[in-house]
């Protein structure tokens, strides 16, 4: 993802990258986040995504993109509440509903942004929605944005895939010896080192944390090879830097992405440690 012109710190563009996935990103997004400038500048940017036409997406040079960054483009539908009491009105989202299944204006895509969803979604509303987000006509994205994703219910939220913006430094300190841990396990010769270090990936309320820290760290390795500065562990940004080339860098970053997914997915826990254990392994190992 190329995210140049927006103002992201590392950890939101970890969390945006998370989200691609051959060339395309998932149908129904909530962004939850308690700043609401990030939270709407990370819909922005999804957005353009959606409409871009280059390869390199968001290239934020083609008239797609521009149209986007200006929130001016035909396909790109920013709901402003229309209700009563600030919030999204019946009729409104009857007309998303409709126009959801119309043909895109000029892009490949249509995408509709709901901000502050939480607030402004009654259940109602949201079971008003809930069927197209369950099959949505091709090439059309939800993005919501909001504070708290637990305040959707349930039926709409397991049918988006959310992703969290924090603040920086925002984590726990024992959220981050678990993390580094972990790196040191990577580094390390000794296999059971690194296993050790996965069985944290149990606490299920903390592996999520845990590895966008290993993100976190990993990103450093990557900004030193690149003659940039470490950000979140500057020593072991530095092994890393002098252990492994980039490439190697990034399979590890992206591992550890899908390390997330799955684990947002209530696979075993026990078969992804093993899984992860070995990708890491083989991706430190190799030539
Ligand atoms: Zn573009």
């Amino acid at each position: 993802m190329n995210t140049s012109g927006f103002d992201f710190d590392s950890r939101t563009i970890s969390a945006l990258s998370s989200l691609e996935s051959d060339g395309r990103i998932p149908h129904a997004i909530i962004i939850e986040g308690s700043d609401r400038e990030k939270t709407l500048a990370a819909a922005k940017f999804l957005s353009m995504y959606a409409v871009c036409t280059s390869e390199q997406k968001p290239c934020a040079v083609c008239n797609q993109c521009h149209k986007a960054m200006n929130a001016a483009h035909a396909d790109i539908y920013y709901a402003q509440p229309e209700g009563k009491s600030g919030g999204y009105s019946i009729k409104q989202l009857r007309k998303i509903i409709d126009d959801a299944y119309i043909k895109p204006n000029e892009a490949d895509a249509k995408v509709y942004i709901l901000a502050d969803a939480e607030n402004r979604l009654s259940a109602v509303q949201q079971n008003a929605l809930l069927k197209l987000i369950e099959e949505p006509p091709k090439n059309v994205v939800f993005i919501f944005t909001c504070e708290n994703s637990r305040n959707f219910l349930i039926t709409i939220r397991s049918r988006c895939t959310v992703i969290r913006l924090r603040n920086e430094h925002s984590f726990d300190e024992d959220v981050c010896s678990f993390a580094r841990k972990i790196i040191e396990g990577m580094l390390s010769s000794k296999e059971y080192d690194l296993l050790k270090s996965l069985t944290v990936l149990s606490k299920k309320d903390k592996a999520d944390d845990v590895l966008s820290v290993v993100t976190l760290i990993l990103r450093d390795g990557l900004m030193l090879l690149s003659g940039g500065k470490p950000k979140t562990d500057a020593e072991l940004g530095r092994q890393l830097s002098l252990s492994f080339n980039k490439r190697k860098i990034m399979e590890l970053i992206e591992v550890t992405e899908d390390a997330k997914t799955k684990i947002a997915q209530y696979i075993n826990i026990n078969l992804l440690t093993t899984w992860l254990c070995g990708e890491y392994r083989r991706i430190s190992w190799q030539r």
